[in-house]
């Protein structure tokens, strides 16, 4: 069956890129938010899904592990072609164009225009979860914030001018910065929704992998 024809039916089939992270957390959030999961860990894998998850995790060790298995430029390739991809914190670091604070040989997808900036909260604090606003899930019909924890997690240091800023930090020594952004295809949050039982940013990128 092709992507194309699946993507239009009910429950569309969407990757996990399964080397390292948390990769059950996002399997779980899929499939709460209506659709089928499906680790990938081999190029072949990547073509038969309609979408993929990198998860959160290490990104330095995602990018020495896609080599390893060799998925890195088929990855690269789909992503190129059009597979609608979400990235969570290091998923984002991946997805990213440009890393600030990573090791050099740390290598990068190139599929989302923007600037990161690898444990940028570091200096500041490690850890810490915050009420923020969600362009296009928390702006409608009243919707509640979202509870968005982050875990050594990077901001958006600058987006290019076709990527869409969906989320700031609210307040505190951060205020301000950039911690979700979409590109065409291509979401990605600083943050982890996949551990609050909050399915609502899933839900948006199953959205995306519907049209
Ligand atoms: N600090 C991690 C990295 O550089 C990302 C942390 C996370 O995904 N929770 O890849």
């Amino acid at each position: 069956m092709s992507a194309a024809y699946r993507a239009s039916s009910a429950r569309p089939r969407i990757g996990v890129l399964a080397l390292q992270g948390d990769v059950r957390e996002h399997v779980h959030a899929l499939d709460a938010a209506d659709a089928d999961a499906v680790p990938i860990r081999r190029a072949a894998e990547l073509d038969d899904i309609d979408g993929i998850i990198i998860p959160g995790g290490e990104s330095t060790t995602m990018s020495r592990l896609l080599g390893v298995f060799d998925l890195f430029e088929p990855l690269q390739e789909a992503l190129a072609d059009g597979l609608p991809a979400y990235g969570s914190c290091a998923g984002m670091i991946l997805l990213a164009t440009t890393i600030l604070d990573t090791r050099p040989d740390a290598r990068h997808l190139d599929a989302l225009d923007v600037t990161v900036r690898r444990n940028a909260f570091g200096r500041q604090v490690e850890s810490f979860e915050t009420d923020l606003e969600f362009a296009g899930i928390t702006d409608i019909d009243d919707a509640d914030p979202m509870r968005a924890v982050f875990i050594r997690a990077p901001w958006v240091e600058s987006v290019s001018p076709d990527v869409e800023v969906l989320a700031r930090v609210p307040s505190g020594p951060a205020a301000g910065r950039i911690v979700a952004v979409r590109q065409g295809d291509v979401l990605a949050t600083s943050f982890h929704p996949e551990v609050t039982g909050d399915r609502r940013v899933h839900e948006y990128f199953v959205t995306m992998v519907r049209r």
